[in-house]
């Protein structure tokens, strides 16, 4: 069996890295000068390689993961990368989201796990979206490939993104991205495998309460012709909406994982985040192999990243 875990998460990281020199970069700026390779320095002066806050709180929640599900250690995991700088390239958390940050501060004043993640309209950043994907891997451990059949697992899915993001449009980004993840690996045509996961997580959030309201944000999604909008229409800022619509538009309109993730960042604005959500689909979808060997070499602690998906992938898969 691949190590699909190895795939999402290297696909992610790399993207993310790509991303982190040129976010804020409006997109017009860009297109005079393209990301086509691992830039250096940049927007937070840091060298070629240099994975932000979406990897970090991803292989936090990775590394939870593969002790089981706690809900606590999770949101200690968090603590541990933006106070002590664990799960950072250098040491040092250098970017963190307003809704995340003040989460972790609600934890540290003693609120439980579940009560901390925002849940204003305001709240919808991609915050959550950015760093949900490992949460697949043990999904499918636990309840097997079909998974999104069972209201327990979206359960799962948005208490994990409520950590940080409780508003329920956050909660059905994360489950229309796992659900369309899920579909990513195999044989399936990709359009066939990206509609057939939206319409998985739709089934399952038309029949619930509280959450049908908040179908209304996603409808692009629904629309066959989705990939063929123009890219003037395709936003990429922090919405959280907006970076799961840029992220399958990426994956849609391209056909390797090194083109998505360059259209991604290209994108401009929250570069490195829109970019890493679209790399994770990418990387389960073409796989490890497809990642540029040049681009892979110069990811910082790529071998500790490996070794913690390895150490992730085992525990789920004994
Ligand atoms: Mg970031």
């Amino acid at each position: 069996m691949a190590n699909y875990v190895l795939n999402g998460i290297m696909g992610l990281c790399v993207a993310d890295a790509l991303g982190v020199p040129v976010e804020f970069m409006d997109r017009n700026t860009l297109a005079d000068n393209p990301v086509v390779g691992m830039r250096a320095y940049g927007t937070y002066n840091q060298p070629a390689g240099t994975w932000s806050d979406d990897t970090s709180m991803t292989l936090c929640l990775a590394d939870s993961l593969s002790r089981g599900l706690n809900y606590n250690d999770i949101m200690q995991n968090f603590l541990k990368w933006f106070k002590k700088g664990e799960f950072t390239p250098f040491g040092s958390a250098f970017d963190i989201g307003n809704t995340t940050r003040q989460a972790l501060k609600r934890l540290e004043q003693g609120a439980a796990p579940l009560e901390c993640g925002g849940n204003t309209e305001y709240d919808n950043g991609n915050g959550s979206l950015m760093r949900i994907l490992p949460l697949l891997f043990y999904l499918q451990s636990v309840y097997g490939r079909e998974f999104y059949q069972e209201d327990e697992a979206f359960a799962v899915i948005h208490k994990v993104s409520a950590l940080t993001h409780a508003h329920k449009r956050s909660q059905i980004a994360c489950g229309l991205y796992i659900s369309v993840a899920a579909m990513l690996p195999g044989e399936m045509n990709l359009k066939e495998a990206v509609n057939l996961g939206i319409g998985k997580a739709m089934e399952y959030y038309q029949n619930q309460e509280g959450f049908v309201e908040e179908l209304k944000f996603y409808n692009r999604l629904k629309d066959k012709d989705f990939a063929d909008l123009p890219s003037e229409s395709i936003r990429s800022g922090g919405y959280v909406v907006s970076t799961l619509e840029a992220a399958i538009w990426c994956l849609l309109n391209t056909e390797n994982y090194k083109d998505c993730v360059l259209k991604a960042v290209n994108l401009g604005s929250d570069t490195d985040t829109v970019a890493a959500v679209a790399g994770g689909l990418a990387g389960l979808k073409y796989g490890y192999t497809a990642i540029p060997q040049d681009w892979l070499g110069v990811i910082v602690k790529r071998e500790y990243i490996e070794s913690l998906c390895n150490q992730f992938y085992f525990a789920i898969t004994r």
